[in-house]
């Protein structure tokens, strides 16, 4: 459950300006025709205004967890003495782009561990967005959870929040596997989880699942796709389990040397994942997610894979707007700090070149099954990729790894399992 982050497309000129305490000045400079920029003093920052009619997604990270999980490499903290001042932070965060970012139509509650707060923690969240910006009548709104943390009442309070979407980790109905990624929770409690969901109201329901783990063969991983879908859950994600050096499960692999799957078995669990889960009616939409129809693919995820603009707030969060991406300190004590400043909590920024724009979308486009609206991308990043990459377009076709189709270019099943290599063309 990694922090997000945001990237937005506008075209004009000067874009948002920060000063900080000390008086550096950074500037993200936006182009974009709908952009309106309005000097605005906030408090020891300055943000220049920008107002557009983009509906953008937030994304709020939340990283706290209650004990590591053994394959994690994202940064949470186990203390959560925190808690409390780093929801005073995150006010202070929310508000700082009040006249920058106006209306989303997804937000994305994050972690770490969101579940772990109360309700009332979370009323607070939401409470500030709502005074600060506008959120669509029919916006997206999504809260990750983990087994364990949750009951039903708990549930009922989120659905009356407005929280219409959970994603649950499940990760595995096996319990021996649950302990060897050093999983909180049991099968049971994941069923619990489950059936919880759906008694509180919640009618799009997300798991997360994980492949790829020593002892979970084909067999048994089909097995476990089989329990998943009889749950009818509105969305699933198939993660294959990769081993970051600095995990503690690394460490036990180099240890006991516990057997990982080759390149070959890791394409054939891809492959029957994918088969197995199209056949029971679900749309594999991008490389690791699944949605029973089109209308329930996660909307905040797609603005990611889009180039659509974004706010991430919290440590380690990315945002995008235009051709600038920035993303915060990942330390909620160096967070808590720079807040406590009047700062940004801004770890650094980048500004995307043309080149690097159409890269990406290149690369993003090709991880999701609608692929690449080739007009699209000729109007947005000015390339008409048909006629400057047609040699190499052609090979993948030939290949079988992407596929022409009504002016769109878009990954086979195939093409999905090796989408991070179709982009260097
Ligand atoms: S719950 Fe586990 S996997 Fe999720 S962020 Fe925390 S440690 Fe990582």
């Amino acid at each position: 459950m990694p922090p997000s982050g945001g990237h937005s497309r506008v075209g004009g000129n000067p874009g948002i300006i920060i000063i900080n305490a000390e008086g550096t000045k950074q500037t993200f400079s936006l182009q974009s025709k709908n952009l309106l920029l309005t000097a605005q003093s906030r408090g020891r920052l300055q943000i220049l205004r920008m107002s557009n009619n983009i509906k953008a997604g937030l994304y709020i990270h939340i990283p706290f967890c209650l004990s590591k999980c053994a394959y994690c490499s994202f940064y949470s903290i186990k203390s959560s003495k925190l808690i409390p001042d780093y929801l005073a932070a995150l006010h202070k965060e929310i508000k700082f782009y009040s006249k920058s970012f106006n209306s989303f139509d997804t937000i994305y509650i994050g972690g770490g561990t969101p579940s772990l707060l109360s309700c009332d923690q979370l009323a607070s969240i939401f409470s500030a967005i709502h005074k600060t910006y506008k959120i669509t009548t029919d916006a997206e709104i999504t809260l990750e959870a983990n087994p364990g943390d949750i009951s039903q009442d708990f549930l009922k309070t989120l659905r009356s929040m407005g929280i219409n979407r959970l994603n649950i980790g499940i990760q595995s109905f096996d319990d021996k596997l649950l302990k060897f990624l050093g999983r909180r929770h049991s099968s049971r409690e994941a069923i619990a989880a489950i059936d919880q969901a759906r008694q509180a109201g919640f009618d799009n329901l997300g798991i997360d699942l994980i492949y790829g783990v020593h002892g979970n063969g084909i067999k048994s991983w089909k097995n476990t796709l089989l329990k998943a879908v009889r749950f009818l859950p509105e969305h699933i994600s198939c993660y294959q389990l990769s081993l970051d050096t600095k995990t503690p499960l690394y460490k036990t692999y180099k240890h006991s040397g516990f057997s990982l799957p080759d390149e070959k078995i890791q394409a054939k669990f891809f492959m029957t994942t994918s088969e197995f889960l199209e056949d029971e009616g679900y749309i594999h939409y991008e490389v690791s997610n699944f949605a029973r129809n089109k209308h329930l693919q996660s909307r905040h995820n797609m603005k990611y894979w889009r180039h659509v603009p974004y706010l991430g707030l919290g440590p380690g969060a990315h945002s995008f707007l235009d051709q600038k991406r920035w993303w915060n300190k990942s330390s909620v004590r160096n967070y808590l700090k720079e807040i406590g400043a009047g700062k940004m909590p801004l770890e650094n920024y980048e500004q995307l070149s043309l080149a690097q724009l159409q890269l990406e979308a290149l690369f993003l486009g090709l991880r999701t099954k609608a692929g690449i609206d080739l007009r699209f991308y000729q109007q947005k990043y000015g390339m008409d990729l048909l006629a400057e990459k047609r040699p190499i377009i052609e090979i993948l076709r030939e290949n079988k790894l992407v596929k022409l189709e009504l002016g769109f270019l878009v990954p086979t099943r195939k093409g999905l399992a090796v989408a991070d290599s179709l982009a260097l063309i």
